[in-house]
């Protein structure tokens, strides 16, 4: 098959695979590399070390593997059809949207590997497929590939679904006509991002403290939390979603029809007293296939413990942390312990 007919089948063969959108883009992200670089040399990425490490693969796509000329960029949305408010009740615990259905890194990279067999079979040439596994600047990517800008809080913002979806790469060595690149923001004079974060970590348009974000500090953080910054993370265990939340495009969202991505263990409005009750064999056992399992237990205690602190002060929550706090200190889990502590100090000066 000629590369411009096999372009005009990718669509359709990727919404057959359950992907919502898809854009080629060429190779050159000189225009981006060198913000990224600025980015790092400010130590905003904290702990994540891995982001420093094989810039100039991340930065030049032919660098991570040989021989690559294009870059298909796939979208898959993952907003749930419907969820309470639990942000506004502090009996719950709140995990981003993201991470409520399966691992997505076992579901857009299954896909997109059927999507590149497919490709080959038709057109020959070699395939990779990432999602967030390889050091790969897959924002600027999917802007160079059609899908979308890169908005204020940093994410990649669709005109007509918003920001609730996940991206995944195909690396080739056929050279695909290229999709036209998002180049305009239409972010406009909007800061609403800016202006909700809790704790302050979007300190300009499109600049991510990174060691002051939720998500960083409950699932890439794998040490002590700052004092200064738990009251800040509310009742959100694992991740955070106020940036888009907050953010105008997300009117246009749509819910996903994906069934890997449906809420698992009713973890989408979870009690904090019916999680704190969840030994380690629990946590591992219900949270198996889920991109919760990126913690460990004692990072999930650490957190659950911060939400516990944070929330309203009943015996049966006091009970519940004090019970935590016996058995961090009997395996003598010195992360989860210090955070528990914290956790009946505030509980109990309430
Ligand atoms: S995810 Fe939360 S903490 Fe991180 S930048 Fe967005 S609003 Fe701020
Ligand atoms: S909230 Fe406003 S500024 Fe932030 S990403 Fe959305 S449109 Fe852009």
């Amino acid at each position: 098959m000629h590369i411009n007919e096999l372009a005009s089948h990718l669509d359709s063969w990727a919404v057959d695979l359950g992907f919502q959108q898809i854009g080629i883009a060429d190779t050159d992200l000189s225009e981006y590399a060198p913000d990224f670089r600025a980015w790092l040399e400010k130590r905003f990425q904290g702990d994540m070390g891995y982001m420093a490490r094989n810039v100039s693969k991340r930065t030049d796509p032919s660098k991570l593997v040989p021989g690559t000329v294009r870059v298909l960029s796939a979208r898959m949305d993952y907003l749930p059809a419907t969820r309470g408010d639990v942000l506004n009740s502090p009996d719950k615990a709140y995990i981003s949207n993201y991470a409520l259905g399966r691992d997505y890194h076992k579901t857009v990279r299954s896909r997109l590997r059927a999507l590149a067999k497919q490709i080959e079979f038709h057109a020959g040439g070699q395939y990779r497929a990432f999602t967030d596994s390889a050091p790969v600047l897959e924002k600027p990517l999917a802007a160079k590939a059609g899908i979308g800008w890169v908005g204020k809080n940093t994410l990649v913002l669709n005109e007509t679904a918003g920001s609730w979806f996940f991206l995944g790469e195909i690396f080739t060595n056929i050279p695909l006509p290229v999709n036209t690149e998002v180049k305009e923001d239409k972010c406009g004079a909007c800061k609403a991002c800016i202006n909700v974060c809790p704790t302050g970590a979007i300190i300009g348009p499109k600049q991510l403290d990174a060691r002051r974000c939720i998500s960083y500090l409950t699932i890439e953080h794998k040490g002590v939390i700052d004092k200064e910054l738990r009251e800040s993370i509310g009742n959100r265990i694992f991740g955070c979603d106020d940036c888009q939340l907050v953010c105008p495009w997300n009117r246009f969202a749509h819910a996903s029809e994906e069934p890997d991505f449906v809420p698992r263990q009713g973890l989408d409005a979870p009690t904090l007293i019916g999680l704190l009750a969840w030994t380690q064999a629990d946590f591992l056992a219900r949270t198996e296939g889920m991109a919760l399992r990126r913690i460990n237990y004692s990072q999930w205690v650490r957190n659950l413990a911060i939400a516990s602190g944070n929330a309203q002060a009943t015996p049966g929550l006091i009970r519940a942390v004090k019970k935590k706090l016996t058995e961090s200190r009997r395996t003598s889990d010195a992360l989860s312990s210090e955070h528990l502590e914290w956790a009946i100090q505030k509980l109990n000066s309430a």
